[in-house]
């Protein structure tokens, strides 16, 4: 079997493993507060339609995966997940997220200090970072309890960073516009790179 075939059925089966949960009506990811709401509906009528086996997103994968490891083995912790439960109207959500490094306090190992999300593809933003990442960012320090984060943007060109300091987030409404997809698109720009476009009754484009 070669490389290629090896990576398609890795994603492929990291793909099925997480389909049951990606599509549990109950379950809102970390993600789905910053993208359209109507995104995460379409994910849980047509799942299928969300697998995706492209360069840029192995690529993405592959940055992501090296970064972590070099900065696991100077104390940060990769991959960490973050839970809430939320209570909207009387039926019960869980808030899953996870942020791709975390550094704790060395004399509270409960304690996350610093968060670190990483960004590739070639949209580098120029003099801050894009919105729908702060938001996601501040949303993590809020759930981790952290100080201070950090946007990292890997492009083939530039790799750039930006701290961004905790801001208050709220939380439930951004919950709330989820479920009841009061927000498609949250912004306009999604609809061209959305996998469900050509059968979405809101999308902005073809
Ligand atoms: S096409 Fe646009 S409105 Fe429809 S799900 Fe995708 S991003 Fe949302």
């Amino acid at each position: 079997m070669g490389i290629l075939d090896e990576i398609y059925r890795i994603k492929q089966k990291d793909f099925t493993d997480k389909l049951q949960e990606a599509t549990n009506p109950s379950i809102v990811y970390v993600t789905d507060l910053t993208s359209c709401s109507m995104k995460r509906i379409m994910r849980i009528r047509y799942p299928l339609l969300s697998f995706r086996f492209e360069p840029p997103i192995i690529l993405g994968e592959l940055v992501h995966t090296g970064l972590e490891k070099i900065l696991m083995d100077k104390g940060w912790k990769a991959e960490v997940q973050v839970e809430k439960r939320v209570n909207i109207d009387g039926a019960e959500y869980l808030l899953k997220g996870r942020a791709d490094l975390v550094k704790y306090s060395q004399d509270d190992e409960s304690k996350a200090e610093e968060i670190v999300e990483i960004k590739t593809g070639r949209d580098l933003p120029l003099n801050a970072p894009h919105e729908h990442h702060a938001l996601q960012l501040r949303i993590y320090l809020d759930l981790f309890g952290a100080k201070k984060g950090y946007l990292v943007y890997i492009t083939p060109e530039r790799i750039v960073e930006f701290s961004v300091d905790p801001e208050p987030v709220d939380i439930e409404t951004l919950i709330r516009e989820t479920i009841y997809n009061e927000r498609a698109p949250r912004y306009e720009w999604e609809c061209r790179y959305c996998p469900y476009r050509r059968i979405c009754p809101f999308a902005k484009t073809r």
